[in-house]
């Protein structure tokens, strides 16, 4: 079907290039443009850990805070062979507007090890986890960075993380981490708040553009913490699940998937690629598939001019951070494709991250009712502000959002004013 999405520029340019394009529609004092456009510190740390072989191996991880304007900076720590510098100063560049959007007190940061967490036993990925923190924690605390799960990463790794900071302290500090297990501080409804935003925010876009949802064909890049909720919420909202996929491929079918058996498939199997009964498709022929919802809820770099023409989704809604160049933004809004911007679809995970650090700061917690609630109240508003900014300028949704993030990130930043 198709060649395999090449990813034509580094997710740092995309990066900047996005928020160029956004910071035109700001009347920006000198200075601040550029002030905006960096990162406002970095880390870079090597580090050894014991191997179950008894050798030991050196692994690099990054810290990288973007803003502190607005408050303390969040964001995720992603574990992939793949990630570089560039990659993670871009991620903590999109929490910064992620968090702006939402209206939340928060900068925007990110880390990363660049490791294969599948290929590690589970005591590797402790030991690896423990010193990656211990190595971090001069630029980690409640107060002052947040970390969350990402990529490769999940509860287990954020318990880790908070006990490594907890020992050093000498006392327990449950909210330096979001995204814990409930037993250890973290909130209901944390781990399903991406996947479940994202399928509120396709509600939405559905809507706004006249599209029902019922019956809508839905299809799933990445089955993963993201993508595997989305679909599953999006089929419990009346629409179609025609194909989901994951790193090692993917399954079609036009009349639909069960995505309760997917999941099902996925535990015991370790991928959706073999699901039987479905025609089989890589991980970006999917892209391509005929379907009215596309939700890329895998990696950045995914949808690019190589393939964007071939996109037959009305809307798509992206769950991954960054899976859209910005030239393949431009085709497909030429050829009337609604994109939904990572920094709005997948922002109900850190919306609930600010919902378990505020629930741990009072030792005061919530139930499901009201985390689902606040969470969709949140994500409500803050499509239909994007939605009106992007009618009201006269662009995309992804520069709206934009915009409206610079606008709250300058408004504090002339408010406070520039040290000393
Ligand atoms: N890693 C997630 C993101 O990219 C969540 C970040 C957080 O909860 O702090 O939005």
């Amino acid at each position: 079907m198709a060649q395999p999405a090449i990813t034509v520029s580094d997710p740092w340019e995309m990066a900047l290039e996005q928020f160029h394009r956004a910071a035109r529609h700001v009347p920006l004092k000198k200075g601040i443009r550029e002030f905006l456009a960096y990162p406002k510190r970095e880390l870079t740390v090597n580090f050894p850990v014991k191997m179950d072989d008894g050798s030991v191996r050196i692994f690099t991880g990054y810290r990288v805070h973007h803003s502190t304007v607005l408050g303390p900076t969040k964001g995720g720590i992603r574990y992939h062979p793949d990630v570089t510098l560039n990659e993670v100063r871009a991620l903590a560049m999109w929490m910064t507007w992620k968090c702006a959007i939402a209206g939340l007190p928060y900068g925007g940061a990110k880390g990363g090890v660049v490791c294969d967490p599948k290929q590690l036993s589970a005591g590797e990925l402790e030991r690896l986890t423990r010193r990656y923190a211990t190595e971090i924690s001069v630029f980690m605390g409640p107060e002052s960075d947040i970390p969350a799960p990402d990529v490769g990463t999940n509860p287990q790794v954020m318990a880790w993380i908070m006990d490594t900071y907890s020992m050093h302290r000498g006392y327990s500090v449950p909210a330096v981490v979001t995204g814990k297990p409930v037993s250890v501080g973290g909130s209901v409804g944390r781990e399903e708040a991406t996947g479940l935003g994202c399928a509120l925010v396709a509600r939405e876009a559905a809507r706004a553009v006249g599209l029902p949802l019922e019956g809508a064909r839905v299809a799933v890049q990445g089955f993963g913490n993201v993508g595997s909720v989305a679909a599953l919420t999006l089929q419990r909202m009346g629409a179609v699940v025609v194909a989901v996929s994951d790193s090692r491929g993917g399954v079609y079918h036009p009349r639909g998937l069960d995505p309760e058996a997917l999941l099902r498939h996925k535990r015991a199997a370790g991928t959706v690629a073999d699901f039987p009964d479905a025609t089989h498709v890589s991980s970006t022929d999917i892209l391509e598939v005929p379907c009215d919802i596309l939700v890329p809820a895998a990696l950045e770099g995914q949808i690019t001019v190589e393939n964007a023409d071939r996109v037959r989704a009305r809307l798509v809604i992206e769950g991954a951070n960054g899976p859209t160049t910005p030239e393949a933004d431009d085709r497909l809004r030429q050829r009337g494709v609604l994109v939904v911007p990572d920094v709005v679809a997948n922002s109900g995970g850190v919306i609930v991250s600010y919902f378990e650090w505020v629930q741990d700061l009072q030792a005061f917690f919530w139930t499901e009712e009201e985390v689902r609630q606040r969470l969709e109240r949140l994500l409500v508003r803050s499509f239909r502000d994007v939605w009106r900014t992007a009618q009201e300028r006269g662009v995309d949704l992804r520069t709206a959002a934009l915009v409206r993030a610079i606008e709250r990130v300058a408004d504090a930043l002339y408010t406070r004013g520039i040290y000393p």
